[in-house]
């Protein structure tokens, strides 16, 4: 903590007042980018289109010698495009968390100790919660819930603080805002206590409709899950759903996912497992032929095998169960 944070309110709202008056200055905006192991300033400003030369001023060095995790400036101008990274200068006291392979959001959360909702606010644009790729940079902000919402040009702070509903004081602490040149285009300001309620019911739509079944191939469905009669008195509980296809017609995954098994696995045949987020698992059984490996992410519809009539089996069909917490579900109640 600075001393800058710790002015006495007088101060702090005398200088909001200050603020609120007189508009924004101008100044170039700025990307942020993690320097990968054996990259270079030169790499950089190639990755950009920029010169090198633009790339050490916005860093105001004149050394070349820059080292992995480093996180540098990237000027974004005409040359750029206004291209990629759009987070700059995030306020004072956030963090920078790469997402790491098997990572989820609510790991993250844990480790910082910070609530999804918080996570949501500091990285409203997120497109997903659940199928990140690995590298992806999140925001972690310092504690409470709130928003931020990039600084731009011409905007009217006292206008902007209105329209969320934040507290100017809060957010003129946040931010450790002094004097009206501490505002500069494309900056992000924290908005304490600001619920990114429009962010996480976008995320929650998202996330509904990424949980969703799809069918793994098309045809007749031979048999439903649930008890059925074997005849000679005999019963035994399906647990899945067969739809018969011809043999060889390409088997989809249902949801994307990671492949937890595939290969031989007795009465099912060579056999598929998908876990997806959540810990929910598909199982597509009874395959000619498998095309997918063990550990390998699938998207869902991507290909991950032929229908057959490996196991036991009467004829091509596929077994297709969904399990939630080691149990089969009806698949017919959760496909779309
Ligand atoms: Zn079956």
């Amino acid at each position: 903590m600075s001393e800058q944070g710790q002015l006495p309110q007088r101060t702090s709202v005398f200088v909001l007042l200050w603020f609120l008056l007189i508009p924004a200055a101008s100044a170039e905006g700025f990307a942020l980018h993690t320097i990968q192991p054996g990259e270079t300033y030169a790499d950089v400003a190639s990755m950009y289109n920029l010169p090198v030369d633009a790339v050490l001023e916005a860093n105001g060095t004149q050394s070349v010698v820059v080292h992995p995790g480093d996180l540098i400036r990237v000027p974004l101008g005409e040359a750029t495009g206004g291209y990629a990274l759009p987070a700059p200068e995030p306020p004072p006291g956030f963090k920078l968390h790469v997402l790491q392979s098997g990572e989820t959001l609510s790991a993250i959360t844990e480790r910082y100790g910070i609530s999804m909702e918080s996570l949501v606010g500091a990285n409203p644009d997120l497109s997903s919660l659940d199928r990140l790729p690995v590298g992806v940079e999140l925001l972690i902000p310092p504690a409470g819930t709130g928003l931020l919402v990039p600084w731009e040009q011409g905007l009217d702070l006292a206008g902007l603080i209105h329209h969320y509903g934040a507290d100017p004081v809060d957010v003129v602490r946040a931010n450790r805002l002094h004097t009206p040149n501490d505002l500069k285009p494309g900056m992000l300001l924290w908005l304490p206590g600001v619920e990114p309620t429009a962010a996480l019911e976008r995320l929650a739509k998202v996330r509904e409709l990424e949980n969703m079944y799809v069918w793994p191939v098309h045809g007749r469905i031979t048999s439903y899950f649930g008890r059925r009669n074997l005849g000679m008195g005999t019963s035994n509980f399906h647990r899945g759903l067969d739809i018969a296809a011809p043999t060889g017609t390409p088997i989809v995954a249902s949801r994307s996912g990671t492949v937890s098994f595939a290969g031989w696995s007795g009465s099912y045949g060579y056999l598929v497992r998908i876990r997806h987020a959540g810990g929910d698992e598909t199982w597509y059984a009874h395959q000619s032929q498998i095309l997918t490996s063990n550990g390998a992410w699938v998207d869902q519809n991507e290909v991950i095998g032929r229908i057959g009539s490996t196991g036991l089996s009467t004829g091509p069909h596929i077994h297709f169960e969904i399990r939630r917490n080691g149990t089969a579900l009806n698949p017919l109640s959760e496909l779309r």
